[in-house]
């Protein structure tokens, strides 16, 4: 064999090795994300109390938060096609929803924004700061920024924008009448206890930490209201050890 060709078929043969490892990396790595999901623990459709419903898509939960003839949204699900059919089950009709609030950008809190034609979109200044192209190619209408501490409103209802970086760069909990806190993916909810959200999936856990300790010294809630692991219902048992 010419040294020439030799060295082509080692070449080859390295490529080959290093293509054969990605590919052993990827399917690790594609199970241990399946094992997350399996983990995740969504509510089924219905009421959840307090004026609010959960809709379960697949593996993730929206809220529908309601003030008398006012509806809003806390995030948008997975896909406009199984969204649909819940709130048609749930006889919630989307053009009747005025404002959807984002609690970030992720493909199964956005994937059905294109149902809810007569709705603004709130997402975090910093969220929509760092959106990519494929999240925004999502938006039927370009949202409507805030920034941290902002008070919304629905109707009569207040509802207060706190951002807690950390899961993404604008990740926002929604405090609902001073009473839910909705978390989006900024926690996870493990026998009653709030933890991080899994790493594999955060952009910055470090970040998200000091965040939940943020959430930890808020005074009088009564509901927290999670993406994929249900609701809680005793905040201080929930955040013990949290607060600095
Ligand atoms: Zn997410």
């Amino acid at each position: 064999m010419k040294p020439a060709k030799k060295h082509v078929l080692l070449a080859v043969a390295a490529l080959a090795i290093v293509a054969l490892g990605f590919g052993g990396f990827s399917l690790i790595k594609a199970q241990q994300e399946r094992a997350e999901y399996a983990k995740f623990r969504p509510l089924p459709t219905g009421p959840v109390g307090d004026g609010i419903e959960a809709i379960r898509d697949d593996f993730v939960n929206m809220y529908v938060l309601r003030d008398g003839n006012h509806l809003a949204l806390i995030d948008a699900g997975v896909s406009a096609e199984s969204v649909g059919r819940e709130l048609r089950q749930a006889n919630i009709d989307p053009a009747a929803v005025e404002h959807i609030f984002l609690t970030h950008a992720h493909y199964d809190h956005i994937g059905a924004l294109v149902l809810f034609k007569n709705a603004r979109i709130h997402i975090a200044r910093p969220e929509l700061a760092k959106l990519g192209d494929k999240e925004k190619a999502g938006f039927p209408v370009a949202p409507t920024p805030f920034d941290d501490g902002e008070h919304l409103q629905l109707g009569n209802s207040t509802i207060q924008a706190l951002i807690v970086p950390g899961h993404t760069p604008g990740s926002t909990a929604y405090l609902f009448n001073g009473k839910t806190l909705f978390t989006g993916d900024t926690l996870a909810l493990e026998n009653d206890h709030v933890t991080p959200f899994n790493e594999r999936f955060n952009l910055d856990t470090a970040l998200q930490r000091e965040s939940l300790s943020k959430l930890a010294r808020l005074q009088g809630i009564t509901r927290i209201a999670t993406a994929h692991y249900g609701t809680s219902t005793d905040y201080s048992t929930a955040f013990k050890g949290w607060a600095p």
